[in-house]
């Protein structure tokens, strides 16, 4: 059981970081080549690091990729399998992310919410149904200028505020725990010159949204790319001898099914997605990626493409296409499968903190898809904030205190 007093230290310690780290600006930059792709996030890894010094942690770690390491020795006498927690310090480029300006609404009465730097921008339960479960609570937003940053800072804070609380707390019980703080998840490295070793092997990521969210199942991932190379001659002159590379591809791609594609799919369904495609009559390109819950799904996407690769090289003479595919992730539902008390064990932890546990597959990654892959089964849960990569980001106060609760609890649940 946890007190109302443990309670309280746990959501004061969450809150009073959150509204700091938030103001910290941490964009990542998909252009840039370095690692971590932005000098800026350094400074959140630096704070990060020194508090957990301070804190008391041991190990505390920050290498030379940007990626904070510290460890939660166990109580004295406990003796339990280690897990790790995970949660990135970087925010979307899709919204500006310096000068955030967080503001609390307290005891929110349900009416829509404006903004103090965007007197056009307005938030309603109708734009985001969730809010109806917090009328009466707080609510944080940025102040319309800025997205809130809540993805990922609501999971750095949440971790962070959990470590205070178990080394404060002496009845709270815990083995040993790693934590990490990773950079670049919003523009897919953020596993890139991550130290595995430091990692235990079974862990978690605190970046989902709504409360009670527990993601186990992420997509089977390909990417296809194609090359359509032609044969170029001079207009007037090129009857029967011209290949046009650009005709081509458009083609193949009108071959594909018209209903596969994402905006013709939700729930469970797959499909193909042309990420970009250019071409002439010389040599033409497209990039796809391929998407599924089920491998042999996408197995049988992916020979489907190379069923139309022969079809268009065999009807036209002169036309050679170079089509290579590759494995981008896997979903962690059948690496999860292999050690189900993890997933048990936040479920379980979930519903100590009195949520409604709601298992939706993610229709996309994350770093724990990736970390499963290599050997660190890794599901995740929600850290509470909703409309991420957006100017009208929320987070209600009551989904931090239970984010940092279910860690409490999720730590007691190690080591029974
Ligand atoms: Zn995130």
């Amino acid at each position: 059981m946890i007190s109302d007093k443990i309670r309280e230290f746990a959501l004061g310690n969450a809150r009073e970081r959150f509204l700091r780290y938030v103001q910290v600006f941490t964009t990542s930059d998909e252009e840039s080549e370095t690692n971590p792709s932005t000098k800026r996030q350094w400074d959140l890894l630096r704070i990060l690091a020194d508090e957990c010094r301070e804190m008391g942690l041991s190990d505390v770690h920050l290498g030379d990729t940007g990626y904070v390491y510290a460890t939660l020795p166990a109580r004295p006498g406990v003796e339990a399998e280690t897990f790790g927690l995970l949660a990135h310090v970087d925010t979307s480029p899709e919204q500006p992310g310096d000068n955030v300006k967080p503001r609390r609404l307290e005891n929110w009465d349900g009416s829509p919410i404006t903004y103090p730097d965007d007197p056009e921008l307005t938030l309603s339960i109708e734009d985001s149904k969730e809010l109806a479960h917090y009328v009466g609570d707080t609510i944080i937003t940025g102040s319309g200028l800025t997205l809130l940053g809540a993805d990922n800072k609501a999971g750095v804070s949440e971790i962070m505020a959990a470590m205070a609380t178990l080394l404060k707390f002496d009845e709270l019980m815990h083995g040993e725990i790693k934590i990490c703080f990773t950079t670049d998840e919003e523009i897919g490295r953020g596993t890139v010159g991550l130290e595995l070793d430091r990692l235990p092997k079974y862990c978690y990521t605190m970046d989902g949204g709504f409360a009670g969210e527990l993601e186990t199942e992420c997509f089977d991932a390909w990417r296809a790319d194609l090359v359509f190379h032609g044969v170029g001659v001079h207009p007037g002159t090129a009857k029967d001898t011209m290949v046009h590379a650009g005709h081509m591809m458009a083609r193949y791609l009108a071959d594909l099914p018209a209903e596969e594609t994402p905006e013709h799919t939700s729930g469970r369904e797959g499909f193909y997605y042309l990420v970009h495609s250019e071409g002439s009559v010389d040599r033409a390109t497209a990039s796809l990626i391929v998407r599924d819950f089920e491998a042999d799904k996408n197995q049988a996407r992916i020979e489907n493409l190379a069923a139309l690769k022969h079809k268009y090289e065999s009807a036209v003479p002169g036309l050679r296409i170079d089509l290579e595919t590759r494995e981008q992730y896997r979903n962690m539902r059948d690496i999860l499968a292999e050690c189900p008390h993890v997933v048990a064990r936040a479920h379980a932890a979930l519903e100590d903190t009195g949520l409604e546990v709601l298992r939706h597959p993610i229709r996309g990654g994350t770093d724990g898809s990736v970390l499963s892959q290599l050997g660190h089964p890794t599901p995740n849960i929600f850290a509470g904030g909703l409309m991420f990569h957006s100017k009208r980001e929320w987070i209600a106060e009551k989904a931090l205190a239970q984010a940092t609760e279910t860690i409490l609890h999720l730590a007691r649940r190690w080591t029974e």
